[in-house]
């Protein structure tokens, strides 16, 4: 497919302020030059661990969080240049999912008035159009829309997710980033959520970003998946050859990480157990940021950056010695 969102050399660092002056003394490089690109119709996984700017990439695409450098593109417009009130109209083509149901909704509102809260600021239609429109809204999402004067905390976190999905859904959009959409819930009702973003994609011919922390998660929903470390992106490929034979060092560890229900596989595996912890992003390592736990890294590593590029046919990384 054609490519929907595309993304090249962004960068979110954020300000620390201290001193008597409360200057900025130094700043906190959570994304610090990712590239990635999704095609319509597709879910790019983004996985990393915890701090390695997965969300905030997310949401500084979706311009939730001004870019500090870089471009993100969505059908070929440049978001970081529009000013504001155009940025505002372009929310009705792309949304986010939040990780938290418990947070992300309201209490003082009933789910009526949640999912109906983007269709009226956006006019669609008058206030009979738009009750219908809930109502096959939370339909959808399969929530009985007789409960659309209940309040939030009157809902499971499960039913609470769906309620949040079918307001990001209000609008229609064409990009939705999912962050985190399933872990705060149940295991048990994981995977119903799950399937419901995916028949929702083929309904509504939504493209995704899913962020996730776990490799597992993102494999069966993924059709790509991008790996982050330390605020760049290491590599981007079909799941398929993502996990079966990954390219980047960092991949090549994590997934060793995962164990495999064949325990006679499990037995024979060799585990890459990495040194050291993730550096801080306040001073991140030069040239390749891995270079300070990767088995491989010659002097090179530590003075150039390795630009994320296509090693083989649609499989990127970003690595001086990939494979
Ligand atoms: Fe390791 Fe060098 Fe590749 Fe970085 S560029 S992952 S340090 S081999
Ligand atoms: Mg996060």
């Amino acid at each position: 497919g054609t490519t929907l969102v595309e993304v090249k050399g962004l960068k979110v660092h954020f300000p620390i302020k201290g001193g008597l002056l409360n200057r900025t003394v130094a700043s906190v490089k959570a994304v610090d030059g990712v590239d990635l690109f999704i095609r319509r119709g597709e879910t790019l996984g983004l996985v990393g661990e915890s701090g390695c700017g997965k969300s905030t990439t997310g949401r500084a695409i979706l311009q939730l969080i001004k870019p500090s450098a870089g471009s993100v593109k969505l059908d070929g417009v440049e978001l970081t240049k529009l000013p504001p009130s155009q940025i505002r109209q372009k929310r009705s083509e792309m949304q986010l999912i939040f990780q938290d149901p418990f947070g992300s909704l309201d209490p003082r509102y009933t789910i009526g008035q949640i999912v109906s809260e983007p269709l009226e600021n956006f006019r669609r239609g008058n206030s009979r159009a738009i009750r219908e429109e809930v109502a096959h809204l939370l339909e959808t999402v399969g929530i009985n829309p007789l409960y659309v004067n209940r309040y939030a905390h009157e809902f499971s976190g499960g039913q609470r997710q769906r309620i949040g999905i079918a307001r990001a859904l209000a609008l229609r959009p064409s990009f939705v980033v999912a962050d985190e959409p399933v872990s705060a819930l149940d295991v048990s009702i994981q995977a119903q959520v799950l399937n419901l973003l995916q028949d929702l994609q083929a309904q509504f011919g939504l493209t995704y970003l899913f962020v996730a922390h776990n490799l597992s998660v993102v494999k069966h929903i993924s059709d790509r998946v991008a790996v982050m470390y330390l605020g760049r992106v290491v590599e981007l490929a079909k799941s398929e050859a993502l996990y079966e034979a990954p390219l980047h060092p960092y991949t090549q560890a994590l997934l060793s990480a995962v164990p495999v229900p064949n325990p006679e596989i499990e037995s024979r595996r060799k585990r890459i157990i990495l040194e050291g912890d993730v550096p801080s992003p306040v001073n991140p390592p030069s040239g390749c940021n891995f270079h300070p736990r990767c088995w491989k890294a010659q002097a090179i590593c530590r003075e150039q950056i390795p630009p994320l590029e296509e090693k083989q046919p649609n499989h990127y990384a970003a690595c001086h010695f990939p494979g």
